[in-house]
């Protein structure tokens, strides 16, 4: 089978008064049927942007750029229509702020019957409740619940519930935001839980945006690290955790890890202004491995050993590095 999604040199960029916000700024990655790609980093580096790009979901006033293709369709080039019928049916999105996407006039009956019936309109009734109740279930939420209002919920269950609406039509690609910051963590390891399900049963591939490492590594095959509107590094994330290549990423599990350890140790330093982002690397300002090259020069891109990239000069073979280029930054 080819990839169920194949994106290349994606960009998004918002347009401000002070200029263009380059929030996604070439971003390429494939995705094979069932399988799960875990996208993580810091807050405000893109990865909600990308998600909602990936789906054209972005709001008014950003532009995006690149290829994206559904099953070797392109998705960016397709006409509005087409874009909003595979959206019904094949791609899926869980928004990180459900109740933006939820309609409080509504009840959840509505949401489920709406959902259904722009897919499948000559569906019986009987069997759109049943669709919608199992689904529910699917992510703890009592029958009983079928006919609240969304504002009824706590903040967990709206999200849940944003997840089974998601759900309810089996979709082949879902990027789902952050889905499960306002949980607990038993709720969360359920979800985890569903979600491989998904990917066992349905053969579902998935683009997971979170902040947690650990649900990285319990749920997904691949990570992606994102940093300041660029992917740093890919790879199994078997591989990229036991052995991380680019000096974000060894930053990024290690803040992680001593958080829970030893409590709090950010990575000295703030990403860069998206607007009008430094020539070359964009980590090199607080990189401990920055040299002369990585503030002058895009970083060169090395295939990991085992499949997956890094861009990082200090990763790839010193005879590549220009003249002079290797003296520390720092
Ligand atoms: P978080 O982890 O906090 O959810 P994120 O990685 O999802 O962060 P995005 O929400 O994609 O980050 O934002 C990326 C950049 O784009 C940020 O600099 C943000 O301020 C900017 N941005 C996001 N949405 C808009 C918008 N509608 N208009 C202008 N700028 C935006
Ligand atoms: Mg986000």
């Amino acid at each position: 089978d080819g990839p169920v999604i194949s994106a290349r040199d994606v960009r998004v960029w918002y347009g401000t008064t002070r200029g263009a916000i380059r929030a996604v700024d070439g971003v390429s990655f494939d995705l094979a049927p069932g399988e799960t790609l875990g996208l993580v980093g810091e807050s405000g580096c893109g990865k909600s942007t990308l998600g909602r790009g990936l789906m054209g979901l972005l709001p008014a006033g950003a532009k995006r750029d690149g290829e994206v293709r559904f099953r070797g369709e392109d998705v960016l080039t397709m006409s509005p229509r087409d874009a909003h019928r595979l959206r019904g049916s094949q791609l899926g999105m869980i928004f990180q702020e459900p109740m933006t996407r939820l309609n409080p006039l509504l009840r959840v009956s509505a949401h489920f019957e709406e959902a259904i019936r722009q897919h499948e309109p000559k569906l019986p009734k009987r069997e759109v409740t049943q669709r919608a109740l199992d689904a529910l279930r699917m992510m703890g939420i009592p029958p009983t619940r079928y006919r609240s209002y969304p504002h009824e919920f706590s903040g967990g269950m709206r999200q849940r519930l944003m997840i089974a609406l998601a759900l309810v039509l089996r979709p082949a690609f879902i990027v789902a935001d952050e889905p499960t910051t306002a949980l607990d963590v038993l709720v969360e390891a359920q979800i985890v839980q569903i979600l491989n399900d998904l990917r066992r049963d349905f053969r579902t591939s998935l683009l997971l945006i979170t902040h947690n490492v650990g649900i990285v590594a319990e749920a997904c095959d691949r990570v992606a690290v994102m940093y300041a509107g660029r992917i740093v590094e890919q790879g199994r994330v078997a591989d990229v955790f036991a052995a991380p290549q680019h000096p974000y990423t060894r930053e990024l599990l290690r803040s992680t890890i001593s958080l829970r350890t030893t409590g709090l140790n950010f990575i000295p330093g703030s990403p860069p202004d998206l607007i009008d982002p430094p020539p070359g690397c964009r980590f090199a300002p607080r990189c401990p491995q920055a040299m002369a090259v990585c503030a002058t020069t895009d970083p060169i891109t090395i295939e990991r050993p085992g499949g997956g990239q890094v861009e990082c000069w200090a990763v790839g073979p010193t005879d590549l590095i220009p003249a002079g280029g290797t003296a520390r930054l720092q």
